[in-house]
């Protein structure tokens, strides 16, 4: 059977079918050489010159990575942030006609700073609307000025859920790109490009990786053409490439992708269900309830909603951290995706200015069993 006929879950649990040639071994080798041998008429026939612009080991997880997203083409990056900001910086732009971009109000925090400070002085002009309502972000847009508008579906830390589809033909009408933070949803639950995204982004370190041992990031395009080219030429002159033992365990997280996702939507599912209408919870934020996003959610995610919840605390700030700090089962720490369940107090880690409500604790479901999740946190409660 030929790999191009295989399913993306027989992709990755196959590592794109790599077997080494001079061993056989099933697994990819790590290959830690900063450089490769020139042949003698000059030429570099077997594709790799120096580590800083790729590597071999990114190259596989780049090739499982492209495949999981129906993309033409897949970039790793040493960070969900170097993935994100390249994204930006590789719009079309001169110093005298900045990009334009649309971005949500609600977003992972560090990238929403980063467009509203750093960005500007780099070119980069950032408008913050609500993302869950596509009137707001047609109106938005600046035509001739707007290069690109960024969704995160679901979003940091409410699960907000915006309209993918529909955002794609508001920036395609506009002569716009759409990028997706697709770090939540996953390939497994959502494939944006082919929904009209034109790149799609991921923290690898969640959920790709999934044991919360590395810190990755990556790009995947609708399109092999000049935004790749510029996104390329950033990640080598920023060096901004995965080492390539980090690559190696991300193909190793990735190959377990799908059963992982299964895993986490089904119990974050029960136990946002056990939590609403709790008496010691104020509100439980989960796209798979009943609620704003739900069916948008229902329509651009298959298989699930996602690992990720929240739940505000009856009585406040107080009774939230109060809560966090009674868990014994739950880990308190930032992050998200892995196999460990999570826990932590958002706003304290957002810090001043931010939009999380400060009685919400932000849940990553890992693969312990939900019942025994239930109960922890049912006695940090009480
Ligand atoms: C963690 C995260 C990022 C940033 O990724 P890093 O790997 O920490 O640089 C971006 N977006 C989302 C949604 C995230 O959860």
């Amino acid at each position: 059977m030929k790999k191009t006929t295989w399913q993306p879950r027989t992709v990755a649990a196959q590592a794109a079918g790599h077997v080494d040639p001079v061993t056989g071994a099933i697994v990819p080798p790590i290959q830690l050489a900063s450089t490769f041998e020139r042949d003698p008429d000059n030429g570099y026939r077997r594709g790799y010159i120096y580590a800083r612009p790729d590597n071999p080991n990114v190259r596989v997880a780049e090739e499982v990575l492209t495949t999981l997203e129906g993309a033409a083409t897949s970039l790793v990056m040493g960070s969900g942030m170097a993935a994100a900001t390249t994204a930006f910086l590789a719009l079309d732009r001169t110093p005298d006609k900045p990009a334009h971009v649309v971005a949500p109000n609600i977003m992972y925090w560090a990238l929403k700073n980063w467009l509203a400070g750093p960005a500007r002085t780099l070119g980069i002009e950032a408008t913050f609307v609500d993302a869950t309502n596509s009137d707001a972000i047609a109106a938005a847009i600046r035509p001739g000025a707007t290069r690109m508008v960024w969704l995160e579906t679901p979003a940091n830390p409410t699960w907000a859920i915006s309209d993918i589809a529909a955002t794609a033909d508001i920036a395609h009408k506009a002569g716009a790109l759409l990028g997706v933070d697709s770090t939540i949803a996953t390939p497994v639950l959502t494939r944006p490009i082919e929904l009209g995204a034109d790149i799609v982004m991921h923290s690898a370190t969640k959920y790709l990786n999934g044991h919360s041992d590395i810190i990755a990031g990556s790009l995947s395009f609708a399109r092999s053409d000049a935004l790749l080219e510029r996104a390329k030429g950033l990640r080598s002159s920023l060096g901004a490439v995965l080492s390539p033992f980090e690559a190696s365990l991300l193909v190793r997280g990735m190959r377990t992708l799908h059963l992982r996702v299964a895993h986490q939507c089904a119990s974050a599912l029960t136990v946002a269900r056990h939590f609403s209408g709790h008496k010691r919870v104020a509100e439980v934020l989960y796209p798979g309830l009943r609620g704003p996003g739900h069916n948008i959610a229902a329509k651009q995610m298959q298989g699930g909603f996602g690992g990720m919840l929240s739940i505000r605390v009856a009585g406040g700030e107080a009774a939230a951290i109060g809560a966090a700090a009674r868990v014994e089962l739950w880990k308190r720490a930032t992050s998200l995706g892995g196999v460990e369940s999570l826990i932590e107090h958002r706003a304290s880690v957002e810090g001043p200015g931010t939009p999380c409500p400060p009685d919400l604790l932000r849940m990553s479901v890992g693969l312990e069993d939900p019942a025994d999740l239930i109960a922890d946190f049912e006695q940090a409660l009480s």
